[in-house]
Formats: C-alpha cells, structure tokens, sequence
C-alpha cells in the first residue's frame, strides 16, 4: 500500500497517520466541517471534507469515505476505533470497492459484533464463559426462572452493546420485568437491535484483555495482556500492562483461549479479548473487539512492537513475522486516558476553547494527543483529548513516571480526568494492585478531587506569594 485512508478523526488518527509516515505510506485524511483546523488534517499528506459535523453527515457516512479514497487513489482504509471500525456492511462494500480494509474480514466483524453470537461461535473451543443465557430473551417469564437458577444479581446486557452502553444490573426479581422492558427498548433505539441478554453479575471482577494478532496465512499469536479495570460507566479510563496480579501459568491459558476465539471467527489483524477474572482467578469470556483498541500504546510499550504498522502489513497480505516464542514482556506502561469530562461532574462531557495546551515530555513518557491549543472541543464526537502513557522498568518506576507526566500536562478552558489520574496512580488500592471494576465507586468521590484541588491552589498561592515577596526583596536590596 503506497497510500491509506484514515477514516478517524482525533488522536486515533494522528496516531495512525504516524505509522503511516514512519513505513513511507502516504496518508489521506477526511474531516468535517468543525475539524478543518484539526491536527489530522494538518498531518496528512492529503485531506478531504465530507461533510457536515453530525458524524452521520460526516465520519459515519460510507459513500462518500470510500468516494474520497478513490479519489485519492488510496488502496486500503483504516477505520480507527469507535465510527465505522466494527461495522461489517462498511469493511465489505470498502473490499468490494477494490480496496483494502484494515481489519479482520465483514465476517467475523459480524459474529464478534454481536455478544451472542460471538459466544456460540467460541463455544467449541470450551472457551469459559460467565454463567447465563445464550440465546436473545423476550419471555419475562423464562427471564426470571433463568435468573433465579444463576442467582441474583444478574446483568442484562444489549447483544449488541459496546462503549459500556447497554447495561443494567438487576438486584432483585421484582426488579426484572421492568429492567426487561427498559434495556430492550434502549437496546432497540441505540443499536437498532433490541435482543438482550443475562448474563451472571460477578461481583469483584478484574477486566483483563488479551491484545491478538493474525495473518490471513492462519498464524495467530498474542501479546499478552492488558488490565483495565479502572472504569466509569462500564468504560475504561485507566489501563496498564501488564495485569499485577497475573502469573505467567495464567497469562499462557488466557492467552491460548484468546486465540482460540480469534480462530473461532477465522480473524486476521489486531483484535481484543476480554475476559473478566474474579477473586478466584477464574476467567471468563466477555467478549472480542475487532479492531485496534483505545490501550494499544501500552502493550507496544513492554512488547517493543509497533501494532499500527503490523496491522498494515497483515492487512497486504504479509506474513506475521514474529512468532509467539519470540515475544516478551519488558517493563511495565499504564495509560491515562485524558478525557475532557469534569470529574468533579460526574464526568460529564466539559466542552470549549483549549486556552492552554500543553503536553509533557521525557523518555519514558509517550502522549497520542489528537488536539492543538486553541481548538474547539465540541459536543459531536467522543470527548477524548488524547491518552498519556508512562514507562518503567518496573510499575513503581511507571508510577511515578505518570505521576510527574501529570504534573507536566497543562490544560485551560475546558476540564479533564486529568486530576482523576493523579488520584488513581496515588491510591494505595491502585499502588498496591488490589483493586478491581468497583475502584471509582467504591473509592473515588468528588469531594476527594475538590480538596485536592484546593489545597493544590493554596500551595499555588502561597509559591506566588514566597516569589513575590522573594522578587520584591531583591528588587529593594541595593536600596539597603
Ligand atoms: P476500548 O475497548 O477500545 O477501550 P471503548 O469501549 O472505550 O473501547 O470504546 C472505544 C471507542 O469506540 C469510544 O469512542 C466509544 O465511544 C466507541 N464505541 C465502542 N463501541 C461502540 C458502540 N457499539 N457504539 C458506539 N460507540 C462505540
Ligand atoms: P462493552 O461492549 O460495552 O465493552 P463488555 O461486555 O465488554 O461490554 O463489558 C464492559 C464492562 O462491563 C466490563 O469491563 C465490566 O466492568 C462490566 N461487565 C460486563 N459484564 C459483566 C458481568 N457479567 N459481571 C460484572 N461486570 C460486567
Ligand atoms: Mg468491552
């Protein structure tokens, strides 16, 4: 491929287009109307509007994404993550095209696309899954008998769900009906699908994903894990590589089963499997997400691999040219993922003018930033500003690598989870690695990160007074 199509916007594109550069791929850039100015497009070769700002009008339009590619004469397409990345109809028609979709064939996009699906695909592979139905349920009735059978509490879950939406945890049997009714009709207005399903609540459980790659040649290797268990609203915000609590018997049999499922849907590229672990450490199969993953950066950090461009290459064709023996773990990376949302605000979405943006720097530190100071952050896209990976030899070392990151990330004019971050990595739960899901709930108040700030403000405060008067001192001294 001499030239791709980012169909992405933000850091994911500016981080695709990055690796683009580095293999001497020429890169197109699409935008709408709100992001002419926007970094992606000032970092690619080419760029073309297509449309509107609605993402329907613009980022989800299909036509005009694979028009704009033949325009431009580019031969294959990365869709990102999030917009059309997981969208079968649109990885067939960029194929039919004549184009290369980078990422796993329409088909397994399918199946992996949808919950149920995906675990009727992998259950020949004995791949252990969280107790519950396996089928869409309707029946209120069946829904309760099957509830009682697995115990409460038990989740609902939208088949197809994703970004942490879709889901309602049921406490009780009174609760069911009602719940029924609510979750299929969101699932219907959300996804356009209503089927639900219920699936076991584990209470303490530990999100561990399995990052994977293969090769349209059949080989499949992994690349060990990430944890993200550090979630608000079923979604992620902190992760890290790899799991502190993982031993390397573990990681091998949750590493087999993640092939398996990759197999399972004959996939080819970059792929995630996740699992839950709970306290007992026993795993369970989630489900797989078809495309690059918002953590990436960390699994490139302790494995050295560059996933963007081993996608490129699978994607042409090529053999993976690594095989699973070869591969292993080196330090230990954790990421903040820099959303402009006030977690003051119950991290609702903090829109605005970028007064100040300012990225840290350092060896061990990487940022996959997608926004420029000065920019608009709008309400039409997904609120995140970029993500801030640090480095260490050993987890403390990555800590506190973070920590001073932090420190150096100057941001005005609209909030962020920055402050969110700096709480999590100094957290004697997160520090000491005993955490799971419930971390936010069960330790994270507003309150926390108001105080903090507060007194962060009183030390701001008085170091401007000790300069003044210090600068003042100096300013009379010859006078003395
Ligand atoms: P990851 O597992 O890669 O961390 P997330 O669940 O955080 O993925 O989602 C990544 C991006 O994709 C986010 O921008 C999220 O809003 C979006 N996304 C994921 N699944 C869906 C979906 N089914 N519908 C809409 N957006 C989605
Ligand atoms: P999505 O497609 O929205 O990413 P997932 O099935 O991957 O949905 O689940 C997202 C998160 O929701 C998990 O990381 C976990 O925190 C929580 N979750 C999902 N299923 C369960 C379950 N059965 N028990 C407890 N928590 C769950
Ligand atoms: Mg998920």
């Amino acid at each position: 491929m001499e030239k791709i199509l980012i169909a992405n916007r933000g850091e994911i594109a500016v981080r695709v287009i990055q690796s683009a550069k580095k293999q001497g791929i020429k890169t197109v850039a699409v935008f709408s109307e709100v992001d002419r100015e926007a970094l992606h497009v000032q970092l690619a070769d080419q760029a073309i509007c297509i449309g509107e700002a609605p993402a329907s009008k613009s980022y989800l339009d299909m036509d005009k994404i694979i028009k704009a590619a033949k325009e431009t004469h580019a031969k294959g397409i990365h869709p990102g993550y999030g917009f059309l990345s997981e969208n079968a109809v649109f990885a067939q028609k960029v194929e039919e095209n004549g184009l290369i979709f980078i990422g796993p064939g329409s088909e397994a996009i399918q199946i992996m696309g949808d919950k149920l699906a995906a675990k009727e695909a992998v259950s020949k592979y004995n791949i252990p899954m969280v107790p519950g139905t396996d089928r869409a349920l309707t029946d209120i009735d069946k829904a309760i008998d099957i509830a009682k059978e697995i115990g409460f509490p038990v989740l609902i879950k939208a088949a197809a769900g994703g970004g942490g939406k879709g889901m309602r945890i049921v406490e009780e049997e009174k609760a069911l009906p009602e719940q029924m009714k609510r979750a299929i009709s969101e699932a219907t207005s959300a996804f356009g699908n209503g089927a639900v399903f219920i699936e076991k609540y584990i209470t303490s459980p530990r999100h561990i994903e399995i990052q994977v790659m293969a090769d349209k040649h059949g080989n499949i290797i992994h690349l060990f894990e990430r944890e993200c268990s550090v979630q608000r609203r079923h979604q992620k915000v902190v992760e890290e590589a790899p799991s502190s609590v993982l031993t390397s018997e573990l990681r091998s049999k949750m590493g087999a089963a993640a092939v398996n499922v990759a197999k399972a849907c004959n996939y080819v590229g970059a792929g995630t499997v996740e699992f839950l672990l709970d306290e007992h450490k026993n795993f369970y199969f989630l489900e797989m997400n078809t495309r690059l993953q918002v953590e990436h950066p960390v699994t490139e950090f302790i494995t050295g691999l560059d996933l963007v461009a081993m996608q490129f290459k699978v994607a042409e064709g090529k053999k993976l040219s690594i095989k699973q023996e070869d591969l292993s773990i080196n330090g230990h990376a954790l990421e903040l993922r820099v959303y402009a949302e006030d977690p003051t605000n119950n991290f609702l979405p903090s829109i605005g003018t970028l007064l100040k943006y300012k990225l840290p720097k350092g060896n061990n530190v990487r940022v996959d930033n997608g926004v420029i100071e000065g920019q608009e952050v709008s309400i039409y896209y997904d609120p995140l500003l970029s993500k801030l990976i640090s480095y260490g030899q050993t987890r403390a070392e990555a800590l506190s690598n973070m920590l001073k990151a932090i420190d150096d990330y100057h941001v005005q004019g609209v909030a962020t989870t920055l402050p969110f971050g700096k709480f999590v990595f100094s957290h004697p739960a997160f520090v000491s690695g005993n955490f799971d899901t419930h971390f936010v709930k069960k330790y994270f108040t507003e309150d926390v990160l108001l105080k903090q700030q507060k007194q962060e403000a009183e030390i701001a405060a008085k170091m401007a007074l000790y300069h003044y008067l210090k600068e003042k001192k100096i300013l009379t001294l010859p006078k003395i």
